[in-house]
């Protein structure tokens, strides 16, 4: 069992899990506060900061109060709001993102993880934001398996891809075991959500932006765009004057194998705007219309890297088990069923295509917890001086990356938990 905290943006998300040894597991608490970034339209790191500063401790009190209650000696005495307290079950260690992400933001999290696993007096686990979301849909499963069943393996099984598709980050992995990623293809400039968030304050009518709860407009933007998937003809019409073309269609430079690494969506955000500023007076159905051909194009976009991959024979992928979509942008509906359609048409059929759902797709702390948990049973442990990484790319091949295991800090189970740098004299 772990406590696990996120602190890598401006989620600040605490949770306790706990897995079985029949690879069930349990999420005793699972909570998350995001900073309120209306007023900057995008995510302001200082507020971002000051919000994990402001949050997060009182998230870790009140996630001990769901700690299970135990008599054994080992636990500890949690105060539950009057005047008494409840012997609970210690956690086994404390886990944290330790990176990718904002490097203060970071911190916050780690040095409350660091501060836990000093008084308890149990190890500490620093782990990798990229991977967390890869391993997620493993962490589904798990809260899934029902405590009875005696079957151990934890599916998907390696391997399997993951389309990672979020407001930060954009990019096709190949995950072959647990430390042992592979980034595919990465966007070369913006990622998909962040894309769309912008391209979501030039379509939308300025009341629907506002009804937006923050500044995360992809959901606002495919219910204006598909009030109802039933009814709503998903495809362009033709009466239209413009288009939005597929983005690396037309005049762009470089061999196949490294366009089918790349994605990009830079100009798919430059061509609504300047669809936009051409019409003016659109019309509210031809600004629906706009906005499904946008998320159309960067949506086939985003599977074509996927099948390409699948299909070539030069690096096979092996076997793969699934194709996870993950991330904030995974929550939307038309992205599965484009993906499923190009799957489909394309020979891969009976390939899974498995969505965590929503709450473990955005930044939270479960997730984390199950990276922590899947590291601890792997035998490894972080030390103390283990710092925040503001870059850490899973993929060791990719540019200045040492990959997971590659980073300073990791210990074995066995080896001395912790040196003092200095005699206490
Ligand atoms: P994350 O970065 O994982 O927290 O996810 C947030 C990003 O996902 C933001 O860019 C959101 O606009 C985007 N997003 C969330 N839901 C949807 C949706 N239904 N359609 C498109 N984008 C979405």
């Amino acid at each position: 069992m772990t406590l696990a905290i996120e602190t890598s943006c401006d989620d600040t998300s605490v949770a306790i899990l706990e897995k079985h040894p029949n690879s069930a597991a349990t999420l005793h608490f699972h909570a998350k506060i995001t900073s309120d970034n209306r007023g900057t339209r995008g995510i302001d790191p200082i507020v971002a900061h000051e919000s994990h500063q402001k949050n997060l401790a009182g998230l870790v009190n009140e996630a001990l109060q769901s700690l299970p209650p135990t008599l054994s000696n080992t636990g500890i005495f949690v105060k539950d709001g009057t005047s008494s307290s409840t012997l609970r079950q210690k956690p086994d260690f404390v886990t944290a993102t330790r990176g990718p992400g904002m490097r203060a933001n970071l911190i916050t999290g780690i040095d409350t993880a660091k501060g836990l696993a000093v008084a308890w007096q149990i190890p500490f686990l620093g782990v990798n934001h990229m991977q967390a979301h890869a391993l997620t849909p493993r962490l589904v499963s798990a809260l899934r398996r029902k405590s009875e069943i005696e079957h151990s393996e934890v599916d998907p099984s390696f391997p399997f891809l993951t389309l990672l598709v979020s407001g930060g980050n954009t990019m096709l992995v190949h995950s072959k075991g647990l430390c042992d990623h592979k980034i595919l293809a990465s966007t070369v400039d913006i990622a998909v959500g962040d894309m769309i968030d912008k391209a979501a304050r030039d379509i939308l009518p300025p009341a629907t932006l506002a009804s937006s709860p923050d500044v995360s407009y992809g959901p606002v933007l495919e219910q204006y765009a598909i009030p109802d998937p039933e009814t709503t003809p998903p495809m362009r019409a033709n009466e239209v004057p413009w288009s939005i073309s597929l983005p690396m269609s037309n005049g762009a430079s470089g061999n196949r194998d490294s366009l089918m690494r790349k994605y990009t969506f830079t100009g798919t955000g430059s061509m609504v705007r300047r669809i936009i500023l051409k019409y003016p007076e659109m019309q509210d159905w031809e600004r629906r219309l706009l906005a499904r051909e946008l998320m159309r194009t960067a949506f086939e976009h985003l599977a074509s890297r996927a099948i390409l991959w699948l299909k070539n024979t030069k690096q096979p992928l092996g076997d793969v088990s699934a194709l996870v979509i993950s991330g904030g942008v995974a929550s939307n509906q038309y992205l599965m069923r484009i993906t499923r359609e190009m799957l489909d048409k394309n020979g891969y059929s009976s390939l899974p295509l498995v969505v965590p759902p929503m709450k473990y797709c955005t930044d939270n702390a479960a997730m984390i917890a199950w990276t922590g948990i899947e590291m601890w049973e792997a035998g490894l442990r972080s030390n103390l001086d283990a710092m925040a990484m503001r870059e850490w790319s899973i993929d060791p091949d990719s540019q200045e990356s040492v990959g997971i295991l590659g980073a300073t800090s990791w210990r074995r189970e066995n080896e001395i938990p912790w040196k003092p740098l200095v005699n206490n004299t």
